[in-house]
Parts: structure tokens; C-alpha cells; sequence
């Protein structure tokens, strides 16, 4: 996202609207179906600077690190701020500073929030310990760690 500084009223500018999530290179393998960003900012003239805050939002889906399936997920910044050396530039570029907060506000393994009998909202699997989904999901972790496991404790003999 770029503002145009040639001509920069005195009294600021403020910016509202919406921007093509294509437009911020976020990883495709972990932002599913992004929708636009919404922003709200205001650019202000700060002696040497250009100061820009605000506020963006954005929604996509992210695969949910319980059960893989992608889950509705939401970036909201809040108090937006960066500050721009304003001697001999005719744009401000948003992008770099966008992406990078909405990466930053990323959980490191989102997932579903489970209901109150402990099931998955999406895949209905329910993860109450005791019940057999819980039961059959463990003993597939198990499997699957011995399958690793089978090759270094097997080795061929001639
Ligand atoms: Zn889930």
C-alpha cells in the first residue's frame, strides 16, 4: 500500500478503506482464502517524518494445529504506528510494515476452540480424554512415531 506524499496538505490525511491481500505476499501455505485488508489511518507531518497510525484488519483461514483443517482466522492491529524520514520522498510504502505485523500477530499453532463437550467445531472430532476419537487419535500418534521408529531398529542383514 502506497500513499502519495508530493503534495501533502498540512492538516494530514486520513485513509479508509480496503486493499487486495494479494498485494502483501503473505505465505499461501499458511494464509487460506485471505480476504482484503481493511484499514483506517492517518498520515501526519511530524517535523523531519511522516507518521502513519491506525488501525487494519484482516481474514483468512489457517489450518488448526489440533486437527489440520483450515479454521476462520483474524488479524486485527489495533494501534498501527511507523515513522517515515520525510526529506526527498514522494511515497510512503505500507506494504513491508503490514505484512510484517500481521505475521508477527499470529499464534505460533492456532487452533479450533473446542466446545464444551470438548469437540472440534469443524471436524466434529471430540478430544475428551476417555472417549474413543481421543483414543484413536493417540494410538494413530503412536503408530505413526513406531513407523518412524522401524527403520533404524531394523537394520538389514545380508
Ligand atoms: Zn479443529
Amino acid at each position: 500500500m502506497k500513499i502519495d506524499v508530493r503534495q501533502f496538505p498540512e492538516s494530514g490525511l486520513d485513509l479508509k478503506g480496503e486493499a487486495s491481500a494479494a498485494d502483501y505476499d503473505l505465505p499461501p501455505d499458511m494464509f487460506f482464502e485471505p480476504g482484503p485488508v481493511r484499514y483506517a489511518f492517518r498520515v501526519e507531518r511530524a517535523g523531519p517524518e511522516f507518521l502513519v497510525t491506525g488501525r487494519f484488519s484482516i481474514e483468512f483461514r489457517l489450518a488448526c494445529s489440533r486437527c489440520l483443517e483450515p479454521i476462520p482466522w483474524g488479524v486485527r492491529i489495533d494501534r498501527f504506528a511507523a515513522s517515515f524520514e520525510a526529506a526527498g520522498i514522494e511515497m510512503i510504502n505500507l506494504t513491508e510494515r503490514i505484512r510484517e505485523d500481521t505475521l508477527l500477530a499470529l499464534p505460533m499453532a492456532p487452533a479450533c476452540v473446542l466446545d464444551t463437550e470438548e469437540r472440534c467445531p469443524i471436524t466434529g472430532v471430540s478430544y475428551r480424554r476417555g472417549s474413543d476419537a481421543f483414543a484413536d487419535w493417540h494410538r494413530t500418534e503412536a503408530w505413526e512415531a513406531l513407523d518412524q521408529f522401524k527403520p533404524q531398529s531394523n537394520p538389514k542383514k545380508k
